[in-house]
């Protein structure tokens, strides 16, 4: 597969630049938020969607930090909780995009049942899981994705406790749409999320990341060498829950990219809700003031 085009891909068009701010960056050198930022940005312009049309929801991490990095309404919420306020701002407004970000610790350790109750109401919205097998902001401690046998800060020796299997956990909850990229493979990635924006439901993206700081075992080189294209798997039917659940489990020393998993069929959160048939306004706009002054004045 391609690449590590993340410079030749900025070169932009007034699409892509009004995602840009003046803000400084303040990831490591080769860190691969920035391959995931750009993939975002270009997915964005690729999709004909600007800045006002979309709500970026960030969690606590190094990639949080990143709600600052992209113009437009963000939300910057607490550790582990981003899936909630994602949640509550599409319901507010359902013309918005809703396109959440959370790393690996705050989705498995601090948030997930947020993450449960996200997969299983299938929030129509995109959520970008940063997997760098580690708490990066917080200088390298293990998460539950640690492999057995890494090294990691605050564990003496190894991490000797099986990590979490990411994929197969949202798969057993009833995902609608599952994939996988690699923050090295920007083009990839931006196909990726092309497709998640487009999902009517919870579209789970889990992004292959380096940590070049914290996790050194796993590098862009260690993933590059191991990632494949799943469009070449003969006979792969990504609509198959269960070839996706076998690809996913049988990891070996391949890790298949792409859209594994997408069900077209169920509806959404959003037509669940027969109460709002015919309903031509958005929650936010029937928001009403209540004089409760009444209520309090014998306090
Ligand atoms: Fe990126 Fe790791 Fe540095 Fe955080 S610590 S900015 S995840 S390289």
């Amino acid at each position: 597969m391609e690449n590590k085009d993340v410079k030749k891909l900025g070169e932009l068009s007034k699409e892509y630049m009004q995602f840009e701010t003046p803000e400084v960056f303040t990831w490591c050198g080769d860190c691969g938020n920035y391959g995931i930022q750009n993939a975002l940005k270009r997915a964005l312009a690729l999709e004909g969607l600007g800045r006002q049309d979309v709500v970026f929801c960030y969690d606590v991490g190094c990639n949080g930090n990143g709600s600052d990095k992209i113009e437009g309404y963000t939300i910057h919420g607490l550790h582990g909780r981003v899936l909630s306020l994602a949640a509550g701002c599409k319901l507010a407004n359902t013309k918005q995009k809703v396109i959440a970000a959370a790393g690996d610790g705050a989705t498995f350790s601090e948030g997930p049942q947020h993450l449960i109750h996200a997969v299983r109401n299938n929030y129509p919205m995109v959520f970008i899981f940063h997997n760098n097998e580690n708490y990066g902001l917080t200088t390298g401690q293990a998460s539950a994705l640690s492999p057995c046998g890494s090294h990691r800060n605050g564990t003496p020796g190894e991490v000797t406790i099986p990590p979490l299997n990411p994929l197969q956990f949202v798969l057993s909850l009833g995902a609608t749409f599952v994939a996988r990229a690699f923050s090295g493979e920007v083009s990839n990635l931006t196909e990726v999320l092309r497709d998640a924006i487009n999902h009517d439901g919870f579209a789970f993206v889990e992004v292959l990341q380096a940590c070049p700081t914290y996790n050194k075992e796993t590098p862009d080189e260690w993933y590059a060498a191991r990632v494949k294209d799943v469009r070449e798997l003969a006979n792969y039917d990504r609509a198959d829950i269960w070839q996706a659940r076998k690809l996913v489990e049988d990891v070996g020393d391949d890790f298949y990219l792409g859209i594994l998993y997408e069900d077209k069929n169920r509806v959404s959160f959003m037509g669940t809700q027969k109460y709002r048939d015919g309903v031509s306004t958005e929650l936010v706009e029937e928001v009403k003031h209540y004089d409760i002054s009444e209520f309090l004045k014998d306090l």
